[in-house]
């Protein structure tokens, strides 16, 4: 064969054949697009009869080895992965929705979804219904001829109130109205929305999916059929995530169970000792008698997540007293890794909400959140002992 320029062999050389080295993990596929032999390979993977990669905006492989991990998670026929937890929402409604809709949402949701829908979808003439956890419990008197889907989320930042899935899942379903459940807060191994009926699971994967704090990223997971549409949206908006993220969270997956088996037992520990300590006033925790969703988490959840959220006197004075003496737990927003993290939801997730809006959210100036990760549980115990002084 001809001796080529060197330009030419540094970037053809071992690059236009395959190599098959049996690695145990599926590498980072770290390029945009993938070759084809001839024009008949283009024809046929376009006419559908040629199983083959095209361009990474559109598959990957290592991000297809991702999102099946998620799908067998979610135990769905297919799953998505996305560039952030918003990124696959704003995808997900943007498929869904046309103008003319309603969308009817849990007003307890997420502080960056509330202001998708209420600030963004608004403007393309998408009417969005908000509703509270009360008046979700009886769902059917608040779908309306125009609802096209339906936003939840459960367990809610930062009470981490509980709402019946299956029941609003039902009622949806019986008028046609798409459901989807933000499952960010429980992951799929406490609670598995499609097995509740949900027809699409949300979640950021930024949190315990991944769960070591650095890789940011989104997932939705359903039927194949919905999936499909969805999947034609990412390619035009192109939030899809990227192979080296996508290979750090399928890297994270692979410990999810045994990690979230954890966080839900320190987190229940903490729960317990915090409940017992008269420096508390309140604490949220699904997993104890005293939350007021205890028996709707208790019917849908196999386990009740890591999150722990507690009030102190004082309001953000006392609170802030607190908040500045963790010396484990870590001054850091975001939830579901491995070192546990404290926030102050009035000045982070709730931050600028007026007294009536925080009231509605049912948020108090003294309440501290932790996510409680994966060190000792006696250190965590001891740190949150002497951090209510
Ligand atoms: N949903 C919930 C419940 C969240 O807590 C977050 C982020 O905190 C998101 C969605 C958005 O995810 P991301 O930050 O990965 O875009």
């Amino acid at each position: 064969m001809k001796q080529r320029g060197l330009s030419t062999e540094l970037i053809h050389r071992g690059e236009d054949a395959p190599v098959r080295a049996d690695s145990v993990n599926v590498p980072i596929y770290e390029t945009t697009t993938f070759l084809f032999e001839s024009a008949d390979e283009v024809r046929r993977y376009q006419e559908g009869t040629l199983d083959k990669y095209l361009y990474s905006r559109y598959a990957n492989p290592t991000v297809v080895v991702t999102e099946q991990k998620i799908a067998a998670l979610d135990r769905a026929e297919a799953a998505l992965v996305f560039a952030s937890g918003m990124a696959a929402s704003s995808t997900l409604l943007l498929t869904f929705l046309n103008p003319g809709d309603e969308l009817l949402c849990s007003a307890a949701t997420y502080g960056g979804t509330f202001h998708l829908v209420n600030d963004v979808l608004t403007r393309f003439k998408i009417a969005v219904r908000f509703a509270t956890i009360e008046e979700l419990a009886d769902p059917d008197r608040l779908i309306g001829s125009r609802t096209r889907m339906c936003w939840i989320e459960s367990p809610i930042n930062p009470t981490l109130r509980c709402l019946d899935i299956a029941r609003v899942a039902r009622a949806c379903r019986e008028r046609g109205v798409l459901s989807v459940l933000d499952n960010t807060f429980a992951s799929p191994i406490n609670q598995q929305p499609l097995a509740l009926g949900v027809d699409l699971a949300m979640q950021s994967a930024t949190k315990y999916l991944n769960g070591h704090s650095d890789v940011t990223g989104g997932a939705v997971s359903g039927s194949r059929e919905l999936l499909q549409r969805v999947d034609m949206m990412r390619r035009l908006l192109g939030p899809v995530m990227d192979p080296q993220a996508a290979f750090a969270l399928a890297r994270g997956l692979k410990t999810l169970p045994v990690r979230m088996a954890r966080h839900n037992a320190s987190a229940e520990a903490a729960a317990r000792f915090l409940e017992q300590d008269r420096r508390v006033i309140r604490v949220f925790y699904p997993g104890l008698s005293s939350h007021p969703d205890h028996e709707v988490a208790r019917a849908q959840m196999s386990g009740f997540s890591g999150m722990v959220t507690f009030e102190v006197a004082g309001g953000l004075e006392g609170a802030s007293r607190v908040f500045d003496r963790f010396q484990v737990i870590r001054r850091a927003t975001s939830l579901g890794g491995v070192d546990s993290l404290v926030s102050l939801p009035v000045l982070t997730s709730h931050y600028n909400y007026g007294e009536e809006e925080l009231g509605r959210a049912g948020v108090t100036a003294g309440m501290l959140r932790v996510s409680i990760g994966l060190e000792d549980e006696a250190d965590l115990i001891e740190d949150l002992d002497q951090a209510l002084g």
